[in-house]
């Protein structure tokens, strides 16, 4: 059975940058967290998010522009993220963290519960992030410190269809450290953005790679937020049809309909044992 997922109301997801970002990758320039609450200094972080698990949400992504190293300045909000878990047991949290150290990283095991972490390692994805003083391979050691020190839930998160993209290597790489589950995005050409000039990747290409992850990882893959309309009905049917992902975010509403997929207000990066509370 495949699962949909849409963040809704029991399910926020924050900016600790608001829309500032020094990275200024060519598909993106600080336009996706633009969209995002931005909750910008540690104490309005605990009074957003007390008075919205008052109102009953229950999980916070949390995410937000990186510096040039490509981490999230996630530190400072630590000691407060360690206080709200502390009054309210039930609470997610999960995070894009980047490329943090390992300190950091252990440090935020008993604080997250989900690591969404963005897998850059593919040539473009990592070419596309323009990072200063870093390599490929630093997506690789901080997979592995993620899933040795840091929390119990790791999701890499792979973009498919970036233009001229080798991401084989990636998927094969990711699913060798056996992460609890494997993203793919697809890759948006986005208005306004210098991303905007290229075409909407196949969905034979992108349904190739999801049946490598797919067959890899046993299953145990899920289709994220970030797929363009033009492909979203095709892409997620086909998924759906020959089992290839366990989880979609964001389902196109005929898939919805027509597989009559049960829907949960919640990031699709979710573990099973937390779905309950979050059941549409
Ligand atoms: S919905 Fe899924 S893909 Fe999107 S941010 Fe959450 S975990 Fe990642």
């Amino acid at each position: 059975m495949v699962l949909g997922f849409i963040t809704f109301r029991k399910f926020a997801v924050i900016s600790i940058t608001g829309g500032s970002c020094s990275l200024n990758c060519f598909y993106c320039t600080s336009k996706y967290i633009s969209s995002m609450e931005g909750v910008m200094t540690p104490e309005t972080m605990h009074k957003y998010v007390k008075k919205r698990y008052e109102m009953g949400v229950k999980g916070f992504l949390i995410s937000g522009g990186f510096n040039k190293r490509g981490e999230l300045p996630i530190r400072p909000y630590l000691p407060v993220l360690k206080r709200l878990k502390k009054e309210n047991p039930d609470i997610i949290f999960n995070i894009h963290p980047g490329l943090l150290d390992k300190s950091t990283i252990e440090e935020l095991k008993d604080v997250v519960d989900i690591v969404d972490y963005e897998f850059a390692y593919s040539p473009k994805a990592f070419q596309s992030k323009g990072l200063s003083g870093r390599s490929r391979e630093d997506y690789l050691k901080v997979l592995e410190m993620l899933i040795d020190y840091g929390p119990k839930y790791i999701v890499p998160h792979i973009m498919l269809g970036l233009p001229n993209d080798d991401v084989a290597e990636s998927i094969k790489v990711a699913s060798s450290f056996k992460p609890y589950l494997l993203n793919f995005l697809v890759f948006i050409p986005t208005k306004g953005t210098p991303s905007q000039v290229f075409k909407v990747p196949e969905v034979e290409e992108t349904v190739k790679m999801i049946e490598l992850g797919n067959r890899l990882m046993q299953g145990r893959v899920s289709l994220g937020c970030m797929r363009p309309h033009a492909i979203k009905d095709k892409l997620d049917k086909i998924s759906v049809e020959k089992g290839l992902v366990q989880r979609i975010a964001n389902p196109s509403p005929r898939v919805v309909k027509e597989f009559n997929l049960p829907m949960y207000d919640a990031c699709c990066s979710l573990p099973e044992e937390y779905l309950e509370y979050f059941k549409l």
